[in-house]
């Protein structure tokens, strides 16, 4: 990528960058075993809130072996369920949200995941973040989930700059094609985990060391829809 920028660069090629040096490096957001349904990619993304990744996944495959609908979860107490993932943050509140969104999807939409963006915001322990990786994850539905990730590179990259993870979505939303915009948050991530780290980013080892703005002093911010 010598002899270019990143405003250069097609959003295929800066996804398929990240990913390929995410997957070489093992990142834990490619290492979840086997397919999730869609009510494990939302219990999954509710215990992603305030945790690491290691321990989400951890958590996950863990109670995956149990849970795979709505029901299963009701069929644990709220101090076993807080038991089983007692090493994500705010345990004790994704427990009783978790047994309260089951008890939701049971009664109201016939034990299934809503596909609407203003039906997943209605459930408890649901936000923007966690609704949109379910709309794109579960649904392959256009919404970019941003989470801390994709908040920090995107600024770093130069690619937006906003303060808030919000903020971000909305700009992403301008400047991604739409039909990218399902693929943007797992790139990402894995790239946060391995390369772009929110503390000390290996930049020395960065495919996008020679034309990332904060090692080059330059503005990558180009609101094209075909590149960056
Ligand atoms: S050069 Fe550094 S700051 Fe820029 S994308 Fe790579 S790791 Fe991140």
């Amino acid at each position: 990528m010598r002899g270019t920028a990143i405003a250069d660069l097609s959003w295929e090629d800066l996804l398929d960058t990240m990913e390929r040096e995410a997957r070489k490096r093992g990142a834990p957001v490619y290492s979840f075993k086997g397919e999730r349904n869609p009510f494990q990619i939302l219990v999954s993304a509710i215990l992603s809130t305030r945790t690491r990744d290691e321990q989400t996944i951890k958590v996950s495959e863990r109670l995956f072996k149990m849970v795979k609908r709505p029901e299963d979860i009701l069929k644990l107490s709220e101090d076993e369920l807080d038991e089983l993932i007692r090493e994500v943050g705010f345990h004790r509140v994704k427990a009783k949200n978790l047994r309260r969104l089951a008890d939701i999807l049971v009664r109201e939409y016939g034990s299934r995941v809503p596909d609407r963006l203003e039906d997943l915001l209605k459930l408890p322990g649901v936000g923007r973040k966690v609704a949109n990786i379910v709309l794109a994850n579960a649904f392959g539905k256009p919404a970019i989930a941003v989470d801390t990730h994709v908040h920090r590179i995107a600024n770093r990259m130069g690619i937006v700059r906003t303060k808030r993870p919000e903020e971000t979505e909305k700009e992403l939303m301008k400047i991604v094609p739409k039909e990218l915009w399902h693929r943007v948050n797992k790139p990402f991530v894995g790239f946060g985990q391995t390369v772009c780290k929110p503390t000390k980013p290996l930049c020395g080892e960065c495919p996008f060391k020679d034309v990332c703005p904060k090692l080059n002093n330059i503005s990558a911010i180009n609101h094209s829809k075909t590149s960056l």
